[in-house]
């Protein structure tokens, strides 16, 4: 069997949480290859190597001094080696970043560090060979990851390698500039040596036990979610939960390699099993439910419009145009409702309206700002009659008042538009009605 296992950075914020992984890596001899963030916060109000990175090599392409800065960071590693009695020196690996910062090597590279220097303390402390992943995470010119290109050249790699530590979040450019992903983007790098060495189970270990059903800010303890499918996480994860990168489903979903979530304060817990596809039933009707506030509904009437050819392009050229990603888009018989991100189109929206009006001549266009969109998503829901049913009765009981519902044909979600002052009242009659009433 071979293991993938990835580290977040609050599991390896420290010495104490270094030798917590030391013992779960060791638990299992098949965690064969370790991917690492960099090291996270502490306690609260802490702050991530990440984010010091940012902050110090800010200073550095202003042409300030940033000593100060890089020491502090420094002392986050020095303080993991000793805690581990390490025989490690990183006074080299120092001494280049302090020139490359000099040199403006680009803020990527920056970022990068963090996650590097953990992978050689990693390495180190495993006894396991060091991997830069920058030799086998590939960038094209414009930014995107070349998933092909970085699959032939890790797997190449990663041959007749009996045990490795592959830094996250970052790979390069073709000639060797080192690019990130987006934040928390070492997700993204273990799914993709997962994929690359067709590992029988991708292990992401964090400081949640796996996914929750709904957000605990909002429901009091909440029952975790035992098994999912990629296509129920996108949905969610699309909508806020955030225990995983976005991204990190689609390397390993080739291959059909299944995603445990894990907690490495408590390795006791199962997590959550993210898979292809599952017999298993969810335990209820609904997987999860998961939500953002902050959208704003885009109302566009005109008469006759359901017979008129090219009337919902003409309208989404318009937010196109503005560069503006739209969410939602509801339609009637006379009205088409585009549902965008408020911080995104506050902005445009006046000229937004004014290419609809040219570009489509509508009668009328009304915006709504303040709203919230909820996702209602399961599997189990297919098969179920009375699912919407029972949520517009748990959410007419609650006194919410639904203003938008968008059921794809998949029957995998119903997403909902509410109030942002009604978003929390929604999910919890939500929640009940499902979870804790078991309807
Ligand atoms: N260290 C990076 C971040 O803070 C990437 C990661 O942790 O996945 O975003």
């Amino acid at each position: 069997m071979k293991k993938v296992v990835k580290f977040g950075g609050s599991s390896l914020a420290d010495a104490g949480q270094f030798q917590k992984v030391g013992e779960i890596i060791r638990a299992d001899k098949d965690r064969r290859f370790v991917v690492p963030s960099a090291p996270g916060k502490r306690f609260d109000g802490d702050k991530k190597v990440t984010d010091m990175l940012y902050g110090c090599y800010a200073l550095a392409e202003k042409d300030q001094d940033f000593s100060k800065e890089l020491k502090e960071i420094r002392s986050r590693y020095d303080e993991i080696i000793k805690g581990l009695s390490l025989k490690l020196s990183l006074d080299e690996e120092f001494r280049k970043i302090e020139e490359n910062f000099k040199k403006k090597a680009g803020v990527d590279y920056a970022a990068s560090r963090g996650e590097y220097l953990n992978g050689i303390i990693m390495a180190e402390y495993l006894g396991f060979e060091m991997i830069d992943a920058a030799e086998v995470i590939l960038f094209y010119d414009d930014g995107e990851f070349d998933p092909e290109h970085t699959n032939r050249r890790m797997a190449k790699r990663l041959a007749g390698v009996q045990n490795a530590v592959i830094p996250g979040f970052y790979g390069a450019y073709s000639d060797g500039r080192v690019k990130t992903f987006s934040r928390g983007g070492s997700d993204i790098t273990g799914s993709i040596v997962a994929r690359a060495l067709k590992a029988d189970v991708y292990e992401n270990w964090t400081d949640v036990s796996g996914f929750l059903i709904a957000d605990p800010h909002i429901i009091k303890d909440p029952e975790g979610i035992e098994t999912i499918t990629y296509r129920e996480l996108r949905e969610l994860s699309y909508m806020g939960a955030s225990v995983l990168h976005e991204d990190a489903i689609f390397p390993v979903r080739r291959e059909g390699i299944p995603i445990n979530i894990r907690n490495t304060n408590h390795p006791e817990d199962e997590g959550t099993w993210i898979v292809e596809s599952t017999c298993q039933k969810s335990k209820y009707t609904v997987t999860g439910i998961a939500g953002k506030k902050g959208f704003c509904s885009v109302n566009i009437e005109k008469a006759k419009m359901n017979s008129e050819i090219g009337f919902g392009r003409k309208v989404l050229q318009a937010f196109e145009d503005y560069g503006i990603s739209f969410e939602h888009v509801p339609s009637g018989i006379d009205t088409l409702t585009v549902f965008v991100h408020q911080d995104e189109f506050i902005d445009k929206e006046q000229k937004v309206v004014s290419a609809i009006h040219r570009l489509a001549s509508p009668d009328s266009i009304e915006i709504e700002a303040d709203l919230a969109l909820i996702a209602v998503v399961g599997r189990g829901m297919k098969s179920t009659r009375g699912t919407a049913g029972r949520i517009f009765s748990a959410l007419a009981h609650a006194n919410v008042n639904v203003k938008m519902i968008d059921q794809g044909s998949s029957e995998l979600n119903i997403i909902i538009g509410v109030e942002n002052a009604d978003f929390e009242t929604a999910i919890r009659a939500i929640y009940d009605i499902f979870v804790t009433a078991k309807l």
